[in-house]
This record gives C-alpha cells, sequence and structure tokens, in this order.
C-alpha cells in the first residue's frame, strides 16, 4: 500500500479544505488516517465500522485487548456513543460528565463512560465501557465533521512506541501501512490526552495526561456538595508499577523508545552516569533543559527540550525519537516534578524507563 501525505497548514484554507475532504471520503471507505490533534497523532476509522476498525490493530500490531479512544466533534455524539443511565444508581453521571465536558471539552481530557449499544465491541475490546473525547484541533474537528461519523483513533504509532508528534513521526512507522497522512505541522501539546474513568467511584485517572488533576480536581470541587461524590479527592494514578492493569495501554513498558532510557536524579547524576556508561563503551545521548546546557556543553548528541513544563511535553517523544535516530545505546534524562503536567510527563518517562531497568544493572554502577 501507498501511504498519501497531504499537507494541511491551515484547515480553512482551499487546500486545507480539499485534503480534508479527501481524508473524510477515505475515511468513510473504510480507510485508515493519521490526523493531527493537540496532543498526538492519532491513526483514525471510522468507528461504526468494525471492520476498519479492525485495521487499526493490524497496521500499529496493537494487540485486540487495548482499547481505543472515540473522537467526536459535539456533544450529541457523546449521548449516541455512550449509555449513561447504565451506570449504577449511587454514581449520578449525567451531571459529572456535563461539568467535565463543559471545563475541558475541546480538549486533551477522555472520558470512559458505559458503552453505548451502537459501538462495534472490538473499539472497546469487548469491555462495558467506551472512552471518549473531543479534540481540540481544527484539522481534527474539520476531519470529524466531514466524514460524519465518530473517529476511533489510538496514537499513529507501533503499538509499545514513542507516540508520533509530526507527520514524519508517523510514516517512520507506519509508511506503507495506512491510506493517508494529513500534515498539520506539529502538534502542540505533545503527550496523550488524560484518561479518566468515571464508571469508577469515585472517579479514578487511569492515564495523567494533557488535563492536570489540579484541574480536575478544581472542577469537580464545583459540584462535589451536589452530587455528594464521595471521595474524589482520590483521583490516584498510581504508579505503572504497582497499578493493575484495565488494559495493555497501561503496561509499565510503554512509549518506549528503542534504546535504554535512564532517569536522573540532577544535572551531577547525570553526568556521572554518562562516564560510566562511557567507560563500558556505550553510546549515551543527553536529554536535558534549557538550563542544563551549560554543564552538558560538548557532549553529543544530545536534545534540548526547553525549560517550562509544557516544553518539556511538546518536545519529549521527538527528543526520544532524534537521539533513537542518533544510534545511541542509553538515554539519560533528568527527573521533573510530578505536579501539574510534569505527572505526565513522569508517567511517561518512567514507562519509557522501565525496560531499562531491568538490564541496567549490566551497565550502570551509580
Ligand atoms: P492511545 O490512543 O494509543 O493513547 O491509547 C488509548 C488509551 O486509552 C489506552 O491507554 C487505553 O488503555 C485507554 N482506554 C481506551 N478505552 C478505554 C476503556 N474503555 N477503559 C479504560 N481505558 C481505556
Ligand atoms: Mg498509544
Amino acid at each position: 500500500m501507498i501511504t498519501r501525505i497531504l499537507p494541511v497548514s491551515d484547515a480553512g484554507s482551499a487546500e486545507g479544505r480539499a485534503a480534508i475532504r479527501e481524508a473524510a471520503r477515505v475515511i468513510r471507505d473504510g480507510g485508515l488516517v493519521a490526523f493531527p490533534t493537540e496532543t498526538v497523532y492519532g491513526l483514525g476509522a471510522n468507528a461504526l465500522d468494525g471492520r476498519a476498525v479492525a485495521r487499526i490493530f493490524e497496521a500499529k500490531q496493537r494487540p485486540l485487548n487495548d482499547p481505543l479512544i472515540l473522537h467526536v466533534a459535539n456533544l450529541a455524539d457523546l449521548t449516541n456513543l455512550t449509555d449513561l443511565t447504565a451506570a449504577s444508581d449511587a454514581t449520578n453521571l449525567k451531571p459529572l460528565v456535563a461539568v467535565l465536558t463543559r471545563a475541558f471539552w475541546p480538549g486533551p481530557l477522555t472520558l470512559v463512560l458505559p458503552r453505548g449499544q451502537n459501538v462495534p465491541p472490538i473499539v472497546s475490546a469487548g469491555l462495558d465501557t467506551v472512552a471518549v473525547r473531543m479534540p481540540n484541533h481544527p484539522v481534527a474537528q474539520a476531519l470529524i465533521r466531514a466524514g460524519g461519523v465518530p473517529i476511533a483513533a489510538p496514537s499513529a504509532n507501533r503499538f509499545g512506541h514513542v507516540s508520533p508528534t509530526t507527520a514524519q513521526h508517523v510514516l517512520d512507522d507506519l509508511d506503507g501501512r495506512i491510506d493517508l497522512v494529513l500534515d498539520g505541522g506539529a502538534t502542540p501539546i505533545g503527550v496523550e490526552s488524560t484518561v479518566l474513568d468515571l464508571t469508577a467511584d469515585p472517579p479514578r485517572i487511569l492515564r495523567p495526561g494533557g488535563v492536570t488533576r489540579e484541574q480536575i480536581e478544581r472542577a469537580l470541587a464545583k459540584i462535589e456538595e451536589r452530587l455528594a461524590v464521595s471521595d474524589w479527592r482520590s483521583l490516584t494514578a498510581q504508579s505503572p508499577h504497582t497499578m493493575p492493569l484495565p488494559s495493555p495501554g497501561m503496561l509499565p513498558s510503554h512509549y518506549a523508545p528503542r534504546a535504554k532510557l535512564v532517569l536522573c536524579r540532577d544535572t551531577d547524576n547525570l553526568l556521572t552516569r554518562r562516564d560510566n556508561f562511557a567507560t563500558h563503551g556505550l553510546k549515551t545521548g543527553l536529554l536535558i533543559l534549557e538550563s542544563q546546557r551549560e554543564a552538558c556543553d560538548n557532549l553529543h548528541p544530545q536534545f534540548v527540550l526547553g525549560e517550562t513544563l509544557s516544553d518539556v511535553a511538546r518536545n519529549l517523544y521527538a527528543g526520544l525519537r532524534a537521539l533513537d535516530s542518533a544510534g545511541v545505546d542509553v538515554i539519560l534524562a533528568t527527573e521533573v516534578p510530578r505536579s501539574g503536567l510534569g505527572e505526565a510527563i513522569a508517567d511517561r518517562l518512567a514507562r519509557a524507563a522501565a525496560k531499562a531497568v531491568e538490564t541496567e544493572g549490566n551497565c550502570d554502577h551509580d
């Protein structure tokens, strides 16, 4: 199969509209289209067509027990795809959904809700729940509207690999396996959406992401009394190592580069460990902050992520991919504080490093 690439620098331009019309046709015909969202690139198919959805799993080599996220462009679709009356009497989902969608949609918050009748079981891996979000990206929104159907879309990478934040990353993983890529430039947030399970009582963050725990807690606090949601403060996202696995998307090793990722306490620790790896003949790449640049001045290859948590989130996956391409054995990065967007970044770094933990004893003498 030849994968076509259509540029969409502006979804409203004549060129952009034509590209989106073509992509919508591919979706309606049961094909696969990679498209930009505000988080990462998604690999989309018609969510109501079980055979089209099956092609997503095949292209990504994703196991069938890892459910997908449905992308919608309006709230009516959310109602059609879910069954908000299916939950137990104790949890009144409607006001929760109303508050959260008003606060965060369109945006990087995915809601796990009871699955509606018309959603093919393959979409949610046979679970009786379904994950839905409304992306905040003009190309994604235009594509869903033009297709006229909800779009099932996981990240557009090979299963277990780092998510793509540019069209080139998508091609690096999936060229020849999908029909079309809409190239809308680099994605602005750079880490995936927050997955919030509203069928759990209290609601539970299954995956930290672009909307922070603090933001969700503030939004829910407004309705706490009215709802009597018992104890939503325990919106605990557990560490990837202790969490029961609701699906393989939550595997300890995920979002992983080819090289081993090693997390360091601080710059000194990073430099010491780099020396140790070098002694053992291993080639290291540094994933660093602007403020570490001077201390790491002549040490290459290196990738500078920027300074703020938003910079780090936006550039993290490009950095991991770039250092992989430079052929390093080990990527050294420093830990980030686990608050705000830092929670999602720390989660991804921990999962990317999970592979390394098993083997680090062979080569690290920190
Ligand atoms: P991706 O789109 O590749 O970022 O992956 C989708 C994420 O959403 C994975 O971590 C899935 O495990 C999670 N997810 C999707 N549907 C459900 C569901 N019904 N219940 C729990 N998690 C889900
Ligand atoms: Mg993914």
